[in-house]
């Protein structure tokens, strides 16, 4: 046994956890066993990451992150969290386009599973890879860069296709940010106004526990130039600083109330170093085409009585479409609507299946690293390039030897 994920409700089966100080010794590892799954930070909430076999984690691998300013790009070691990387990418006059809600994930276990932050025009963080190094089933290491032949089948793997050593991101120049939040969003407004509201700054997220009264707060995170508005789709400024969750210390948050401040430190919504969210927590999440938005909302919110005895909060973002075959936002616009549950594991096993029937006829895709029992059928129906993943995952590694239970349920033939 290797311990638990993040969350602690599950106990991965893997007999032994490797990390590797080399390409070498990684390389020696993965020809040498005949079953391998790539650990990252563990903040996946179901068994994508679980293995009877071994785990490998590249945590251990050398630390790079090398900046090649002419090409707008930066290397880096695929094991480092993003909170490890941003600040020195930040000292040399750079920044990612976007981060997701806590800095605390590793950059290839974030770009494996499609994970995401918020905004009308960001896509998934996956969208920003550039290249990637692996290591292949066979040992062998591969390089391949946007624009090669199934290059986009291989940025959102599901850790299928090998183990990621190196990641190169696109990067800008480095901004600053300013985060408003504001309380009370009416539901009237949200269903009107969706698209102005979720386009009225730089990355918009709504939390709310789908009562009556809408969303409880808005978080507004805007370049430091733009002048915030006095009033919010109704809402009125927050005057102190916030958690999303309503029983948590606000101490744990990026900086609100409208100081300025560097893209790292106001994108997240929790601060490196401290627990994120709440910590006892399930987390599921769907993505549904913008145009299907307001009729899912309205969905979800009839089965209000049925999610709230078991809800800390949810939370309502937008990503821009990518061209990755596995990604949630492959090639359309999303609403992302996400569920901070708490641990009430066989209940909100119950509640699964509901919500996917639910959220079904808006072509919802889940969040791969969260919970959900999306049927093999619904998820291939959902992804069109997903035979052309699997013929791909059987030519790089014909044996097998980097699927699981999970993996192997989701993309059945
Ligand atoms: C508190 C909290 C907040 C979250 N907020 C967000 C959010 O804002 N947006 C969002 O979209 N998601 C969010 N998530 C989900 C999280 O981003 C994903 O589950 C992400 O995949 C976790 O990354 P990880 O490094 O922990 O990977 P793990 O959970 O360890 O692994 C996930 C997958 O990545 C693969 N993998 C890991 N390393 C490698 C490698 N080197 N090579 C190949 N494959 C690899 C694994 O095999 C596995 O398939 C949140 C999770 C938590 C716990």
């Amino acid at each position: 046994m290797t311990g638990t994920n993040w969350a602690g409700n599950l106990t991965y089966h893997a007999t032994a956890l490797h990390q590797p100080c080399s390409i070498e010794e990684l390389s020696a590892l993965v020809t040498a066993a005949p079953s391998v799954r790539a650990l990252g930070s563990r903040h996946s909430f179901n068994a994508i990451a679980d293995t009877t076999g071994v785990q490998v984690s590249v945590a251990g691998l050398p630390p790079v992150v090398e900046v090649n300013s002419s090409a707008r790009e930066v290397a880096v070691s695929a094991g480092l969290r993003y909170g490890e990387l941003v600040e020195q990418l930040d000292v040399a006059g750079w920044a990612l386009h976007n981060l997701a809600s806590l800095p605390h994930i590793s950059v290839a276990g974030a770009i494996a599973t499609g994970t995401h932050g918020s905004g009308d025009h960001n896509g998934s963080l996956a969208s920003s890879v550039a290249g990637l190094e692996l290591v292949t089933a066979d040992g062998t290491v591969r390089a391949v860069r946007r624009g090669d032949p199934d290059f986009d089948g291989m940025v959102v793997s599901l850790g299928l296709l090998g183990v990621v050593t190196t990641v190169t991101l696109d990067i800008v120049p480095t901004f600053q940010i300013r985060q408003d939040l504001y309380e009370g969003v009416a539901w009237e407004a949200i269903e009107a106004d969706l698209d102005a509201i979720t386009g009225s700054a730089y990355s918009v997220s709504l939390f709310t526990d789908w009562g009556d009264d809408g969303a409880g707060q808005a978080w507004v995170k805007s370049r430091a130039d733009a002048v915030p508005s006095e009033a919010f789709f109704g809402a009125a400024p927050a005057t102190r600083q916030l958690h999303p969750l309503p029983d948590e210390l606000a101490d744990v948050t990026t900086a609100q109330l409208g100081a300025a401040g560097p893209w790292w430190d106001r994108l997240p919504h929790f601060r490196l170093g401290f627990t994120p969210s709440n910590g006892e927590e399930l987390q599921t999440e769907y993505l549904v085409p913008r145009q299907h938005a307001v009729e899912a909302l309205r969905a979800v919110r009839t089965l209000a009585p049925l999610v709230q005895p078991h809800l800390f909060i949810s939370e309502l973002r937008t990503i821009a479409a990518d061209t990755l075959w596995l990604s949630p936002s492959h090639s359309v616009d999303c609403v992302a609507i996400h569920f901070t549950w708490r641990m009430h594991v066989a209940e909100i096993a119950a509640v699964l299946p509901v919500l996917d029937a639910a959220l079904a006829p808006y072509s919802a895709r889940p969040h791969w690293g969260k919970v959900f029992d999306t049927s093999p059928e619904q998820l291939a129906a959902a992804y069109p390039r997903i035979a052309e993943f699997r013929a791909m995952a059987d030519r790089l590694d014909p044996n097998r030897k980097f699927a699981n239970a999970q993996t192997d349920r989701w993309l059945t033939r």
